[in-house]
């Protein structure tokens, strides 16, 4: 490690002296004032729970945690092989009948993959509706003429008619390059890039497929990646202009967990966007002014992915950071962020750079390729199973609640929050998280039953609220962080 000896470690004040950091703590003095408190200001005080200190996980489904035990590292194996048995799957590569037949080029690997869909659709009886989005794309700076790109979707309709106007959604891109671009006839393997990525969202149609959510799943898998994102961006463009209502998008790109010694095969990275990239300049205001730079509907779901993943035993830790991307690069999930919906990226600790947008070959001793024999497949197979928890724990909580408002029209030290009822009801109680502002997740969560309106003895101005809604089984939503209201 590059650390030098002498760095200075900052006093751990927020998390060791968060009582003085929010003037209000847990301690049995602290939960009797605070229940004093709720008693004494309204009607609905006692339905509220005692209040607790740390964020407690979420319970665990058990059919969940049954379908997280059958994602198989072997199957994404045989995923990921067969992707790279077509050698390349450039944008540009073949995609005519003869390519086709004799198993060669992008056009041949999007139809095998629409026959995985279908497999698992036949298994499932008839659950999944699979499609494909065709268009042709115009030229440009890596697209030499017009091509035809496709992406290729299954949609496993909600069982529950209001709940399944609701979507989450997973996607690869299926797409593979090497050294040069333009290449389209020399091999690409792309066994993890973005092989692994194709075989999480495949994996997760075949595992979620056997169980019924009330809300939508859409297991997608995208080309065009490497010309520019032009397959997702399609995509996105289409859904926004459809209206429909995708609450997340978990884009997997380069989950192989390459097996170089400095990889740390117990974390993926979640990259998420501070500041939405479709903020309009009002919405960048409103952010500037409260310090919402780290409340972006994308930063909830990687709030929300962690939160998972203390619930279910996954094999891997999400390591969140709080960036679009890599320094240079980009990702599917940003053209979902550009149409103004909560996408994150997921990718493998540490990247080896040889072993992506590389000739195959061998110089000096080193291995240069994107080849099967560098992909961890168990690795692969704990961030799918990340990946089917947030999935599955998504569809099956309610809609979050709407119209979540926190009240300024007087100067208070107490905080007033209100909301609606969300779309589609299944909502047993509501939750408010806070956080100090210092913080990067949920510190506390307050139970306060079915009520839609909340006081509670904490100044807004020193910590960020939200509010979630919670079926029965205790499935939780994705957290909203309130807009003021006068
Ligand atoms: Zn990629």
């Amino acid at each position: 490690m590059a650390i030098p000896k002498n760095t200075m470690k900052l006093p751990r004040y927020a998390a060791e002296n968060r009582c003085e950091l929010t003037d209000f703590c847990f301690g049995p003095t602290a939960t009797s004032r605070l229940l004093l408190a709720l008693t004494a200001i309204s009607f609905w005080a006692m339905s509220i729970a005692v209040a607790q200190d740390a964020l407690p996980a979420s319970p665990a489904g058990p059919q969940i945690a049954v379908a997280l035990e059958k994602v198989s590292s072997a199957s994404i194996q045989a995923t990921i092989e067969k992707l790279v048995s077509f050698q390349t799957r450039s944008t540009l590569s073949a995609q005519d009948p003869t390519a086709i037949a004799a198993g060669h080029g992008i056009g041949a690997a999007r139809d095998w993959i629409k026959s995985e869909f279908e497999r698992y659709s036949r298994d499932c009886g008839g659950c999944l509706e699979v499609k494909l989005d065709t268009f042709t794309e115009v030229p440009g700076s890596r697209i030499p003429k017009p091509t035809e790109i496709t992406n290729v979707y299954a949609v496993m309709k909600g069982t529950d008619p209001e709940s399944a106007k609701r979507i989450v959604l997973v996607t690869g891109h299926y797409d593979s390059r090497n050294s040069d671009n333009g290449d389209i006839t020399n091999p690409a393997p792309g066994a993890n890039d973005d092989g692994s990525g194709t075989a999480v969202s495949l994996e997760c149609a075949r595992v979620l497929s056997q169980l019924k959510f009330p809300a939508t799943i859409i297991f997608l898998t995208v080309a065009g990646e490497e010309q520019g994102l032009n397959g997702s961006h399609h995509f996105a463009q289409m859904a926004k202009s459809q209206g429909w209502d995708i609450e997340a998008a978990l884009n997997n790109d380069i989950v192989g967990g390459d097996r170089s010694p400095q990889q740390d095969t117990g974390v993926v990275r979640v990259f998420s966007e501070g500041v939405p990239t479709a903020a309009t300049d009002a919405e960048l205001r409103q952010i500037r002014n409260l310090g919402g730079e780290s409340d972006s509907a994308s930063r909830q779901l990687a709030r929300y992915i962690a939160d998972v993943d203390r619930t279910y035993a996954t094999g891997i830790k999400p390591m969140l950071i709080f960036r679009l991307d890599r320094y240079l690069r980009g990702g599917d999930h940003i053209s979902f962020n550009e149409q103004g919906y909560a996408a994150v990226r997921f990718t493998e600790f540490r990247e080896d750079f040889n072993h992506q947008h590389q000739n195959v070959r061998t110089d000096n001793g080193v291995e240069f390729g994107d080849l099967s024999k560098f992909v961890d497949f168990d690795y692969v197979a704990n961030v799918a199973r990340l990946n089917a928890a947030t999935l599955a724990s998504l569809a099956s909580a309610p809609a979050p609640p709407a119209r979540v408002r926190l009240l300024t029209a007087k100067l208070e030290n107490d905080s007033t929050l209100t909301w609606d009822q969300p779309a589609g009801g299944r909502v047993a109680s509501y939750e408010v998280l806070w956080r100090a502002t210092t913080s990067p997740e949920w510190e506390h969560a307050q139970s306060v039953g079915n009520a839609t309106r909340v006081t509670l003895p904490l100044s807004k101005d020193n910590v960020i609220f939200a509010v979630r809604a919670v079926d029965g089984q205790g499935h939780r939503s994705m957290a909203v962080t309130p807009l003021p209201e006068r």
